[in-house]
């Protein structure tokens, strides 16, 4: 389609979310600065910002540590005038977080609360919380965004394996009605993913992965500069493939799943059964870096599926980064150097050579801000076309 035959009002739209990318990627800009950028003409950049003011997702301000040089006014992401709101749901501890349009959690106004059993007192519990993050803020709240795990169809969670609690129920839909701000639900791996890619080491990135292994073990692909969603948006569950036939019962309830074995909960699970009491992943990393704990077995197990999980992704989709989100690979400097050539005896070779494993710098609290600023600039208007 050439551009004489496309409407007017869809154009413009085009044009909106073509200079809101720009910022996006290249953090604050002059309007001059966006017309060099975008290649788009000064006239037609123009009308796009006045959009996207009106909208609230971008504001005029100074320039942070006015460097030397150049232009007192910028546009940029809005920071004081609007807000988001981020949501992470997870099996064992909930969050709520406010951040910026460009990303930047107020780690004061973080809420984390133990999930309750219920969807009910979780729907209660959340709508409190979100109306005070909307409230006590001065400024605007333009979405929330929520990141949760297993399948999801559309705003429907359909199954769980680790949070059954929300199976066959809408909380994006729920908490917007009771908040009467709109809210979108993204599936936690794909979250995380957007999160990366907006915010983290993935900024311009357009063929990555990244794989989840805290809880559960979820795959998200980045493909071609945007997310891979299989055909009702259910791809990438890498986590329930079976690894063990005669294995433990997993959350999906078959049994051997490689999520029942290459997480950090499944390491904590492991080393909590052998002792007879209850530890997070967290305190088992404590006690090991301590000293006060040996588990070597276990996590000489976990790493092994960890490395089938990652060798998995790299042969299936060819990524440029494999960026890796959990907390086992912290334990010593040496995990990561295990891991990492446990993979590589698992992976075909030119997948490997073409491929970087990184650690993921952004959180599952990016994420739930990502799944919202991810809407919001679909909103904005599509995509033009490369
Ligand atoms: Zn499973």
């Amino acid at each position: 389609m050439s551009s004489s035959q496309i409407q007017p009002g869809l154009l413009r739209k085009m044009t909106v979310r073509k200079v809101l990318e720009c910022l996006q990627e290249q953090g604050p800009l002059s309007r001059a600065e966006v017309t060099r950028e975008t290649g788009i003409s000064a006239p037609t950049v123009s009308k796009a910002v006045a959009d996207l003011l009106d909208s609230g997702l971008i504001e005029e301000g100074e320039a942070s540590g006015n460097v030397l040089g150049r232009p007192g006014k910028l546009l940029m992401l809005a920071r004081d005038s609007a807000q988001v709101i981020g949501v992470v749901l997870d099996s064992q501890i909930c969050s709520v977080v406010t951040a910026s349009l460009a990303g930047d959690i107020d780690s004061q106004r973080t809420v984390t609360f133990s999930t309750p059993a219920s969807y009910g007192a979780l729907q209660k519990q959340l709508t409190e919380i979100v109306q005070d993050a909307i409230h006590g803020a001065n400024a605007l709240t333009l979405g929330i965004g929520i990141s949760a795990p297993g399948l999801q169809d559309g705003e429907r969670c359909l199954f769980a394996p680790n949070l059954q609690a929300i199976n066959q129920q809408r909380p994006a839909a729920d908490l917007s009605q009771a908040t009467g701000v709109t809210a979108f639900c993204m599936q936690e791996s794909r979250a995380l993913c957007m999160a990366e890619r907006l915010y983290g080491k993935a900024r311009g990135m357009d063929d990555f992965a990244m794989l989840d292994f805290t809880s559960g073990l979820g795959l998200g692909v980045f493909s071609g500069g945007d997310l891979m969603q299989g055909h009702n948006g259910l791809a990438g569950e890498l986590g329930h493939i079976t690894v063990d036939p005669a294995g433990k019962l997993c959350g999906c309830g078959n049994h051997g799943c490689l999520e029942t074995l290459a997480t950090d909960s499944a390491l904590a699970g492991m080393i909590s059964e052998r002792l007879g009491r209850r530890l997070t992943v967290t305190e088992v990393i404590e006690q090991l870096q301590q000293g006060t704990l040996q588990a070597a077995e276990e996590v000489n197990l976990v790493c092994e599926y960890l490395a089938i999980a990652m060798a998995a992704a790299i042969n299936l989709f060819n990524p440029t980064t494999l960026f890796v989100y959990g907390q086992l690979l912290s334990i010593s400097e040496g995990t990561v150097e295990q891991v990492v050539r446990m993979t590589r005896r698992r992976t075909l070779d030119p997948s490997f050579q073409a491929c970087r494993i990184e650690a993921a710098e952004t959180t599952k609290q990016h994420a739930a801000v990502a799944a919202v600023v991810h809407n919001l600039t679909r909103a904005a208007g599509p995509r033009v076309a490369e």
